[in-house]
């Protein structure tokens, strides 16, 4: 009997992999399918090098925001190489890693539960003291479109096996992945359009900052808001989608259908109904938030198997700390969580850092807003990314900053900044007594938190 059997080897698997075997060498490590983690080969890596290239190329064909006349001749033929490059050296990192583990250790195959304390894989039985699910998630897409389509219906699974950039795409979904994948192949000169369900663009909860967000990418962006394809079909010329817009009747042509409309688990592949027939609804799984113990068995599920934040620190986070409630069985720990902290790699980013604006409105929270637009910041003008706006959420009471939501050019940095400064609890007297160079976008960042002072005296 093993004292931890880990299923899924992608970065929380990895991670807690890693973690364990500090502690003891009686583990195993099952995964389905590749060593190299949705991160590595499918996530985080190959899209932001797409987002990159387009970004960069953006900024070549936008310098007269700078006041340069360029005439530019780009050739895109090798941005997809580019990217595979770049993401299998990424990949084989992680392998060689994988490689370095004693063989002991791992199996490839797909494990399913046949009792609360054995496993099948590859029609072999496994039993543990403790299991850790670490089983990620899928793309989802509608079935009927892609028994029409075929190929030509790709989710972030495929978009990046491309061997070239295609010259038209329409992205279903407006959310995190789909809105940064569009926005790059619209800036690498691939014709892009939108269809989002609903009025929305990213994560942003304040509907003021959302409200400028879709201002903002819809200037660039060809967003269909509440438009949804009612048909489509394969003809000679492309994909043909047949839609609604404005009360008419449209359709448009092109290469591919983009499928970003979210994630499915892949807990169903796990029989988890063996362990407790109750457990077949997985929408009604007993998942402790804070320890992500399974009812109250040895059993823990981590990272995007089963989470309301689906990123990969909080993955790697979720592995290390579980581990200790695996060796320690029956006493079980809390996680420790991590600062929200949540990004974006749209242009301009988007950021949700502490609490969401959305949150501290359902709480009873007492709390000030401060603002500050980037259209007349000191540097956002240098640098001809003068787009957008922050706001910052301060306890009313204890003058803490609880959260912050963000729109502008190098959120990323400015969200890592604010998240380790609420982590610390600092108040917003602390955090103005802090320097701020002069000039950097974060004495925009200076404004807003000022603004928000002002309301509290
Ligand atoms: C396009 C895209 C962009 C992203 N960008 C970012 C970003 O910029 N920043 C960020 O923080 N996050 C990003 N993410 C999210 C991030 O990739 C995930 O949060 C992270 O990869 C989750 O890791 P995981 O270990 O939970 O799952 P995974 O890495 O998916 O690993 C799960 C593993 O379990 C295996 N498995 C499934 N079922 C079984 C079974 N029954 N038996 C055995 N093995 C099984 C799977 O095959 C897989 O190998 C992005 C995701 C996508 C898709």
């Amino acid at each position: 009997m093993y004292d931890i059997i880990i299923i899924g080897a992608g970065t929380a698997g990895i991670s807690a992999y890693k973690e364990a075997i500090k502690h003891t060498q009686n583990v195993l490590i099952i995964n389905k399918g590749p060593w190299d983690t949705t991160c590595a080969r499918v996530g985080c890596m190959p899209s932001k090098v797409l987002i990159s290239t387009a970004n960069r190329m953006h900024d070549i064909q936008n310098a007269q925001e700078v006041a340069l006349n360029v005439k530019s001749a780009i050739d895109t033929s090798q941005v997809m190489e580019h990217v595979q490059t770049l993401r299998n050296r990424f990949t084989r990192a992680t392998l060689r890693d994988v490689e370095s583990w004693n063989v002991e250790h791992k199996i490839s195959g797909e494990a399913k539960f046949i009792n609360p304390n054995t496993i099948e894989v590859n029609e072999k039985q496994y039993r543990a003291k403790s299991f850790i699910i670490a089983v990620g998630s899928t793309p989802s897409y509608d079935q009927n479109w892609k028994n029409e389509i075929g190929d030509k219906l790709i989710t972030s699974d495929e978009i990046f096996e491309l061997n070239t950039l295609p010259k038209s795409i329409a992205a279903i979904g407006s959310g995190v992945i789909a809105i940064e994948l569009a926005q790059a192949m619209h800036r690498l000169g691939v014709e892009t359009t939108i269809f989002a369900r609903s009025k929305k663009v990213g994560v942003l909860s304040s509907s003021t900052l959302q409200n400028i967000a879709q201002d903002e990418l819809s200037k660039e962006l060809n967003i269909k808001f509440e438009v949804l394809p009612s048909q489509i079909k394969n003809t000679e010329s492309g994909v043909e989608i047949h839609f609604t817009e404005n009360n008419q009747s449209k359709s448009i042509h092109v290469d591919y259908i983009l499928n970003a409309t979210g994630r499915n688990t892949y807990l169903p592949s796990l029989a988890l109904e063996n362990i407790d027939p109750a457990f077949s609804d997985l929408k009604k799984l007993p998942i402790d938030l804070k320890s992500k113990q399974l009812s109250s068995l040895p059993i823990f599920i981590i990272g995007d198997a089963f989470t309301r934040t689906p990123l990969q620190h909080e993955a790697a986070n979720e592995g290390r700390e579980v581990i200790s409630s695996c060796l320690n069985f029956p006493k079980v720990s809390n996680l420790n969580t991590l600062t929200p902290l949540g990004i974006v790699f749209s242009n301009p980013e988007m950021a949700i850092v502490g609490q969401s604006y959305a949150n501290l409105t359902k709480s009873n929270i007492e709390f000030i807003t401060g603002f500050v637009s980037y259209e007349k910041q000191g540097r956002a003008l240098v640098l001809g990314k003068n787009k957008g706006a922050i706001e910052v959420y301060v306890d009313k009471n204890s003058r803490k900053l609880l959260g912050a939501e963000l729109f502008v050019e190098s959120a990323e940095h400015m969200a890592h900044l604010l998240s380790w400064m609420i982590g610390e609890e600092l108040t917003i007297d602390d955090i103005l007594k802090k320097p701020f160079y002069h000039p950097t976008l974060e004495e925009g960042l200076r404004t807003a938190l000022k603004h928000a002072r002002r309301q509290l005296r």
